[in-house]
């Protein structure tokens, strides 16, 4: 029998980390092209922008929908602060008690609603989960049912900026705070033989001068920044492409892309449209030299390229049974 006549269709996940406004659009680029280079998937999980990104599409929204919707997005589709007398009320005669963050979701979840084409994870046309942590237990958790837009917001709830979400009960903010992107949400869970993830939180800009972070816009957003993006996450080798094998060990094959890309200043959306193209651009240039083996399920030939140091596996191979 020939290698050839035992390959088969490679199951493929797809991961999109956190990113803020910017990885909205960088997300949007990235799975355009996905689509060009003929690269189908079967479960995909976000984080945050991820989610946003993710979860639209995953509901069935084509990628056109999308993009048409994306253009005419404005700032205040998803950001609505409190007006400066509610907040001195708030904290004058309320002395801050039940003020939780600068902004509603109530905009963002209008916008996600009219952007989602399923109302619950069920309906969802491709298998999608969201990454958020639970305030009230501390916990990492993974949604993959129930109602779908508040459980994307929920995941996108930057805290601070943002009130965290009321859901059953329990309220939740943006999941990045214990995980960039959930690799562990899928690449265990539904069979997979590639797992791409597409990581676009800022953590190169990060450094320790203080001084500088009070001259950059949004000061307050850098802090919590620095906080967020303390750590590299393990799927990162500071290469624009990493191959790696899933270290929970179901086989899966990692490969995690990186671009470097123009900055957003929050929360305007000048200067999307170069964001999303240099991603596009960037995901193309990686990921061509592979998408024919994944295309023609050339596992063997992916194998190959696996970077094999699983050294730095150790302190994740626990985080992959939590969910
Ligand atoms: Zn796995």
């Amino acid at each position: 029998m020939s290698s050839q006549s035992v390959k088969r269709k490679l199951r493929m996940g797809v991961v999109l980390s956190s990113g803020g406004v910017r990885g909205v659009y960088a997300h949007s680029g990235f799975m355009r092209a996905l689509q060009q280079l003929g690269i189908h998937y079967d479960a995909i999980t976000g984080c945050s922008a991820g989610a946003i990104v993710g979860g639209v599409l995953a509901s069935g929204t084509t990628l056109d929908n999308w993009e048409a919707g994306l253009q005419q997005m404005k700032p205040g589709d998803f950001w609505s602060p409190d007006s400066m007398v509610k907040f001195l009320v708030s904290h004058l005669l309320r002395k801050g008690r039940g003020y939780l963050g600068l902004s509603t979701t109530d905009t963002a979840l209008r916008f996600t609603q009219t952007n989602v084409s399923a109302t619950t994870f069920e309906e969802c046309v491709i298998p999608f989960s969201s990454l958020a942590i639970n305030l009230g237990t501390r916990e990492k958790t993974v949604f993959n049912e129930g109602e779908l837009a508040p459980r994307i917001v929920a995941s996108a709830s930057i805290p601070v900026l943002y009130e965290p979400i009321e859901i059953d009960g329990d309220y939740y903010c943006d999941g990045a705070l214990i995980d960039f992107a959930p690799t562990d949400a899928i690449c265990c869970k539904h069979h997979l033989d590639v797992v791409i993830v597409h990581h676009v939180a800022q953590s190169d800009k990060v450094d320790g001068d203080i001084d500088k972070l009070k001259q950059r816009p949004w000061s307050l957003l850098e802090i919590i920044n620095r906080l967020l993006f303390r750590q590299r996450p393990w799927y990162l080798d500071g290469q624009p492409l990493t191959i790696q094998r899933c270290p929970c060990e179901c086989g899966a094959i990692i490969i995690a892309v990186e671009p470097q890309l123009p900055e957003l200043v929050w929360p305007s959306t000048k200067g999307c449209d170069q964001v999303q193209v240099s991603a596009l651009e960037q995901a193309i240039e990686q990921l061509q030299p592979h998408s024919q083996s994944i295309v023609t399920g050339d596992l063997k030939k992916l194998q190959a390229l696996v970077n094999t140091d699983l050294e730095r596996y150790d302190g994740v191979r626990k985080g992959c049974m939590m969910t």
